[in-house]
Formats: structure tokens, sequence, C-alpha cells
């Protein structure tokens, strides 16, 4: 798609007129599809009043909120390409970022403004720091809209010009800055759309964050492109999450595996009418299929359906349709989006094809391929090759039909005795115990220089104490090949996981 990104989303906007775009689900605060609208062209006019320019890296700190897209968009009709910062990055992170990506403004929220202040002291560089709400000596997105400036006309080549610079994840090494056009995140939503339709009518609930690009383009881009209505919420707390899916009679969400696991176990989830929801769709971590049955199941719905992407891959390439929830295959990540090429090749021997059913590494090609890493030519080389070909660092195997099943990352694999073992299968066996909450695994080295699978166990509250590692290490051997079992465990109240839903395995490691 040829548009820059807040022409893509909100083109349909005037349209969609009084219909709600966003809604905070705490207090309720609403903004009609006119005021995004209009809004986020008064706070472009007032961000090039201010001095931003064509091409200025904006940082975006901010948790959830219904300013946060008019922010946004603000942002990229002024020029800028926008990187979006977690919220709760210490000082020292968010300084590495700016400095990384040379930002030269900060939006930020009034409760954030002391770590974006020492953050823009410790980079240098930063000319003004902006808050959405108010500050003292800060202008705000609220003065912006009183702007009388006339509106920017910024000439955004949607091919060139960089939209978005998210960090991934940082879940196998340092966060890397990654460059996606305008064309390449607008292009990635067309292809997802006829699969994931979220049009006017429907609620969607934006738990997960939007500056991660799961929830920027599930959440923030893709419903607002299409008239549905967003409720927000600035973190996942189980209580008022389920509060705000029976409130404001959510129909779709799309979360990532910690909290399917909540809503198939966790005994608050009966006391909430959860009657509205139509589909459920999980993604950025691997779900077992069995934990995915049983929260379909407890809620009585289609079962949840996966979608499979990675941030440089503006972020997505396979998705389960909502129409195809019903018959898809069990743990299927999805199927291969429209104007997409895939590979799967052998991790031993690289550039060897690989047959229906044969595990080995996810290769992509297509428009969502993202520009490269920011200031990275040669980790961005050895990503994509010469070919065009992204290597995803993903192990996968498609069926007959061409669904896709992901295995697990290939760093992550655990080489025991010249086997490899994918923790996630260990994991999803260790979730189906009835006295295990949590369960996360990962691979150590041991004496004799084997890697070992490591098990870290989160016991259920009513089980605590009773639960022996013994106990665990038994279950997971009475199913599965001798090579595979847990040799070690570890009882830990909480897994480590990322704002997006990841386990921090890394972390885990140290640990054991
Ligand atoms: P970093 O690249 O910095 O180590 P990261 O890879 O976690 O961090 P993201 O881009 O947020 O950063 O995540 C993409 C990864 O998430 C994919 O490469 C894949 O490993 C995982 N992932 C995404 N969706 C799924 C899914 N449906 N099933 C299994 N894994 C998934
Ligand atoms: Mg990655």
């Amino acid at each position: 798609i040829e548009l820059p990104i807040h022409e893509a989303v909100l083109g349909r906007a005037a349209e969609f007129g009084d219909t709600p775009a966003l809604v905070d689900g705490t207090d309720g605060t609403t903004l009609t599809y006119e005021q995004v609208d209009r809004f986020h062209r008064r706070v472009a006019a007032a961000l090039a009043e201010a001095g931003v320019r064509k091409g200025d890296v904006l940082a975006l700190h901010s948790p959830n909120t219904v300013a946060f897209p008019v922010a946004f968009y603000g942002a990229t009709r002024a020029g800028a390409s926008v990187t979006t910062v977690h919220p709760l990055a210490t000082a020292q992170e968010f300084a590495k970022q700016l400095r990384d990506s040379a930002a030269r403004w900060i939006v930020t929220v009034s409760p954030l403004l002391a770590s974006a202040r020492e953050a823009a002291e410790l980079a240098g560089g930063v000319q003004e720091i902006f808050v959405c709400d108010s500050a003292p000596g800060h202008r705000s997105l609220i003065d912006m809209l009183a702007s009388e400036a006339p509106e920017p006309e910024v000439a955004v080549d949607p091919a060139e010009d960089v939209a978005a610079l998210p960090y991934s994840s940082g879940t196998t090494g340092v966060p890397k800055g990654v460059m996606l056009t305008h064309r390449q995140i607008a292009t990635n939503l067309a292809q997802l759309e006829p699969a994931v339709d979220t049009g006017p009518g429907e609620r969607i609930l934006a738990v997960l964050p939007f500056f991660h690009i799961y929830g920027l383009t599930a959440l923030m881009n893709a419903p607002l492109r299409k008239g549905a209505t967003v409720v927000v919420l600035p973190r996942f707390e189980l209580e008022s999450f389920l509060a705000a899916i029976q409130n404001h009679r959510i129909t779709g969400l799309y979360v990532a595996p910690p909290i399917v696991l909540a809503l198939a176990k966790h005994p608050a989830v009966t006391q909430y009418d959860l009657s509205s929801l139509k589909y459920i769709v999980s993604a950025a971590a691997p779900l077992d299929a069995e934990l995915a049955a049983a929260c379909s199941r407890r809620l009585g719905l289609p079962p949840v359906g996966q979608a499979y992407g990675m941030t440089e891959l503006s972020p997505g390439t396979h998705v389960v349709p909502l129409d195809a929830m019903a018959d898809a295959p069990p743990g299927t990540v999805g199927r291969l989006i429209a104007g997409t090429e895939m590979r799967i090749v052998s991790l031993d021997d690289p550039g060897k094809d690989l047959d229906v059913g044969e595990p080995g590494e996810i290769l992509i090609r297509g428009p969502q391929v993202m520009k490269g890493y920011l200031g990275r030519p040669d980790a961005t080389a050895e990503m994509i090759d010469a070919d065009g070909w992204l290597h995803t660092g993903d192990v996968g195997h498609v069926d007959d039909d061409g669904w896709l099943f992901v295995v697990d990352r290939v760093k992550e694999l655990i080489k025991y005795k010249g086997f490899q073992v994918a923790p996630a299968e260990l994991e999803a066996i260790l979730l189906t115990h009835p006295a295990i909450a949590d369960a996360a695994v990962v691979g150590v080295r041991n004496e004799d220089g084997n890697e070992i699978p490591h098990a870290f166990v989160v016991a259920q509250q009513a089980a605590a104490g009773d639960l022996t590692e013994g106990e665990v290490m038994m279950y997971v051997a009475e199913r599965v090949a001798p090579y595979k079992r847990v040799r070690q465990v570890t009882f830990i109240d909480a897994v480590p996981r990322a704002a997006s839903g990841k386990t921090l395995r890394r972390e885990l490691k140290e640990r054991a």
C-alpha cells in the first residue's frame, strides 16, 4: 500500500464519525473517530510548529492510553519516525534507545516524566519533552489541540521513509531498532486484513502494550483502520482485565500465551460474564494446543487461533483466519498470508529445503520484511540474505494443507547428547499437570558438558508444598522419549516474562 501509515489507518475515520474509536477501560474517557482524526492533525501541526521535521525520530514513552494513537499518528503526519519505548524502561535503558535512535523528541505521560527527563539528560540531543496529559513546564497534547498552526505538508515516501522504529523484545540478546517503512506496515495490515476482520461493532481489548509491534498492529492499527472500538488498559492484571471484558462487552481478544493460561486455569475467570467474546487470538510465543483447547472449552468459544510474526516482519506472516478457527489443526500458528513466501530449510544444511512435516528454520520473503536494523548493517546482513530471505531463527514445519507449526527458537533448542529438545514442548506437558500453575524450561550445562532440560515450576496455590521435584520429573518422563526428560526442577513464585508475554528464558538460565 502506497500510503503513509496515518492515511492507511485513519483514511476512513471521517466515515466512522461518532463511532467510539478509543475507550479508556478504567475511567471511560472516549474518543470518537472524528476526534482521533481531528486531534492527530492538530498534534501534527503543533509538533511541526515546535520544530519537528521530516526524518526526525520521536520517542513515544507511554502505557496504553486513548492518547497514544493520537500522539503516534500525529507524529508520523508531522514526518517523524516513532520509536516506541517500554513505559517501565529504566532511565538508563531509555537513554540507550534515545542515543541509538538519535531521537530528538519525546512524548511521555506525567507519571513517567522524571524518568524521561533523566533519560534525555543522559542521552543528550533531545530538544523537547512533550506530555500527553499535563505537567508544569511542558507542552502537552491537550495544549496542542488548540493550536492554530497550519497542518504540515510533509511529502512522505511510503517506500523509503521509516514510520516506526520499534525495538525487538530482546529475548535472545540486546534489543535492536527495527526500521519499518510506511509501506511495510501498511502493506502488512492489508495482508492480514482478510483473516482478522475487526470492523464496526467489534470491541477489542487492548491489554497488550501498543509499544510492542504486536499490540501496535493488532490492537491499534488494524482495528482503527476498520472502524472497531478499542478499549485500552494500561497493564494486564487479571481481575481488571476480566471486568473490562464483562463491562465493555468485548468481542475479540488478541493476547499472548500467559493470558490464555490464566483464562484456562485461574479460578476468578468463572466469576465474570465473558459471553460477549466471539474469538481469541494468541501470538508472540509458543502456545500449547491442549492449553488452548482448555481455554476455549472453558469459555465456550471456538478454538484459540494463533498468529505468527516478529518485529522484523512488520510483524505478520501467518494467521488462522477467523472463519477457519473451528477447523484449523490444533497447535497451528496459521497459514501464510497473501503476497508472502516461505521456505523451511535444514538446520544442519541451510541450503536444503525440507519436505512437508520436517522441522527446520523458517525463512520469509515478502513486502513486510524490514528495511533493516538501525545502524547495524552487519546484523541486517546476517538476518536477510542476498536473495531477500529473512532468516527468522525459529524452527517450524508445515502440513499438507500449508498450516505452519512453530516448534521453538533455534537458539533455545536444548542440545542433549546430540538430540534436540524443544523447551516449548516440555513446558506444554508441564502445564497439563493439574498442580502446576505455570512453567518454563531452559537448557543448562551440567558437569559433563551436556545441556540438560531444567524446569522452573510454579505450583498451584492449593498444591504448594505438596508437589515434589521427583513428581514433576516423573510426570514428564511418562510422556516423552528418554532424551527429552526434565532432569532438574526448581520451584519459583512466578515465571519472568516480558510485557509482550514472552518467557525470559535468559533470566532463568542465569538463575539455573
Ligand atoms: P529479540 O529478537 O530481540 O531476541 P524477540 O524475538 O522476542 O526478541 P519479537 O520480534 O517481539 O522479539 O518476537 C518475535 C518472536 O516471537 C518470533 O521470532 C518467535 O520466536 C516468537 N513468536 C511469535 N509468534 C509466535 C507463535 N505464534 N508461536 C511461537 N512463537 C512465536
Ligand atoms: Mg527476534
